[in-house]
């Protein structure tokens, strides 16, 4: 194994720097045992029953909340993102996502019968039964080191499968806590791996035929290229890219609330979310007091307590270069939140740097929201529900939230994942555990009724199949004249069923 060397990247703490940059780095030629490892601690691990499998989520919970405060402080080593941050976003999502899966995916896994409303199959039985992928890899980037890999390794622990954890080499660290808490919890040893190193260890884990489907949380530029090579050997994919998320606040609105929302919307984890509002569209009565208010209240923010630094050099100067036009002040490894007059180019920023701009009425709101190739997620702030009801249908993106913004993403029944450039697939909620399983009809005829359309044909076959049609999918009482019509062709079938 070779060793890294150091990432440019923010700590409070010099030695977790020193710590980061010796983390064996994983050589791509490595990758094909590690696969095969994690498959073969899968095999047992899928034998274990869905309830087995919800005992060890519940454990590992508990193991969240036991070992929070460390957690927490190599979430801050790495990211020096504020210590509240770490808590509420990542400390939160994890506890509450291995609850839920231990609650709620036995239920969601179980097999489903089949129920035969059309007559010809009244005598069957099937069930639509989930089944484990096998090996699935897991790969995420460091805006939320913690939560982001743990709860999409639950989601595919619950459902049976082993991982293969490819974190950013920014915060290797941090991402090593999901299989030592799920281990710690009664998960098979080597169930989950990680994988630690740049692109180059990703692109061996995509290439790898041992892993069955690619959960890639990242930039679009990333995600597309993870998606064709793991389409050019068939494997699926689901991706969680980038967004240029609108906010959308009426007249009408608690302009206070609004504003609070708006700031913490803009500039949560200096605006390295991926559902970060980066485009806030305001009725043109209340726009300019809106301005104010937020430029203001922006202002007062406090960089190191409340907003944290760029993650490294290279993701500072990106936010400036894709900016140009806001100029946020730098302040070391700081940017100062900014409230520019918009339009800003429909790039995705990820740093704290927000536009403004007025609207008039409710096609107009929808025009705007959806005026970027991102959809991940939007926000609508109004008083009036029905109004919000229906600009909140209109807007393409996969998360619309009403006078509040993001707390879905540490809920485990609220789906998560966006549209158009945004990505597709869905990661969280009984639609992300769905990803993680491949569904199998299973049938289970007794075998003692021959199917009539089975060969020889002939020609009085062929007329009373024509007849049955009539009588199995006629509608009302058409449906029984035609059984009456043609009950000599009916009783053809039964011979032929015997
Ligand atoms: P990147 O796309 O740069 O990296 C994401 C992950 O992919 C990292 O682990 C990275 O490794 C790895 N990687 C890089 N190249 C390859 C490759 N060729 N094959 C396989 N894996 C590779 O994203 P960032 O880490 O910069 O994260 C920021 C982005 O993530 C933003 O666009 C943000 O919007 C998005 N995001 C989306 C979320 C969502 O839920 N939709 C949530 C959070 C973030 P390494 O870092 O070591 O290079």
């Amino acid at each position: 194994m070779a060793t890294a060397t150091a990432p440019e990247l923010v700590s409070v703490n010099p030695a977790t720097l020193e710590r980061v940059g010796s983390v064996p780095r994983t050589e791509p030629r490595e990758v094909p045992a590690i696969v095969a490892a994690a498959r073969s601690a899968q095999s047992g691990w899928a034998a274990v029953s869905s309830r087995g499998r919800a005992d060890v989520l519940r454990a590992t919970a508990r193991l969240v909340r036991e070992h929070a405060d460390e957690i927490a402080d190599s979430i801050v080593a790495e990211t020096a993102k504020p210590r509240t941050e770490a808590i509420a976003n990542e400390l939160y999502t994890a506890v509450d996502r291995a609850r839920w899966l231990a609650a709620n995916a036995p239920g969601l896994l179980a097999d489903e019968r089949v129920r035969f409303s059309q007559l010809h199959l009244k005598t069957k039985k099937a069930w639509l039964v989930h089944e484990p992928l096998g090996v699935v890899a897991v790969i995420s980037p460091w805006n939320i080191p913690f939560a982001i890999p743990f709860v999409q390794v639950a989601a595919a622990v619950a459902a049976g499968n082993g991982v293969v954890l490819k974190p950013s080499e920014l915060t290797p660290l941090t991402a090593e806590w999901v299989p030592r808490l799920l281990e710690e919890a009664g998960a098979p040893p080597g169930l989950v791996q990680v994988v630690q190193g740049e692109g180059e260890a990703g692109e061996a884990v995509v290439a790898d035929d041992g892993v069955a489907k690619v959960f890639f949380t990242g930039s679009v530029t990333t995600g597309r290229r993870v998606a064709a090579a793991a389409g050019a050997r068939g494997c699926p994919v689901v991706l969680e890219l980038g967004g240029k998320d609108p906010m959308i606040v009426f007249a009408d609105a608690d302009l206070d609330r609004a504003v609070d929302g708006a700031v913490f919307a803009s500039f949560l984890n200096s605006g390295q979310a991926c559902v970060s509002a980066e485009r806030i569209y305001v009725e043109r009565a209340v726009h300019d007091e809106f301005m104010r208010r937020l430029s203001e209240r922006a202002g007062r923010l406090e960089l190191g307590r409340e907003v944290g630094p760029l993650i490294s050099e290279e993701q500072r100067d990106a936010v400036e270069r894709l900016a140009p036009a806001a100029r946020p002040e730098r302040d070391g490894w700081f940017l100062e939140p900014t409230v520019v007059r918009g339009p800003l180019a429909d790039e995705e920023i990820f740093g704290p740097v927000v536009s403004v701009e007025p609207f008039d009425g409710e096609d107009d709101a929808v025009r705007c929201a959806n005026d970027s190739k991102f959809g991940l997620a939007a926000s609508v702030w109004t008083r009036d529900r029905a109004k919000a009801d229906r600009v909140a249908r209109r807007i393409e993106a996969g998360m619309v939230w009403v006078n509040d913004f993001g707390y879905s993403f540490a809920v485990g029944q609220a789906s998560w994942g966006g549209v158009k450039s945004s990505g597709f697939g869905r990661t969280s909620s009984k639609h992300g555990l769905y990803e993680c399983v491949r569904v199998k009809y299973l049938d289970a005829d007794r075998g003692r009724l021959r199917p009539a359309w089975w060969f020889p044909y002939d020609a009085e076959t062929e007329s009373a199949l024509r007849a049955a049609f009539d009588v199995l999918y006629g509608e009302g009482v058409e449906r029984w004249r035609a059984a009456w019509r043609h009950r000599s062709e009916l009783r053809h079938l039964l011979r032929r069923s015997r």
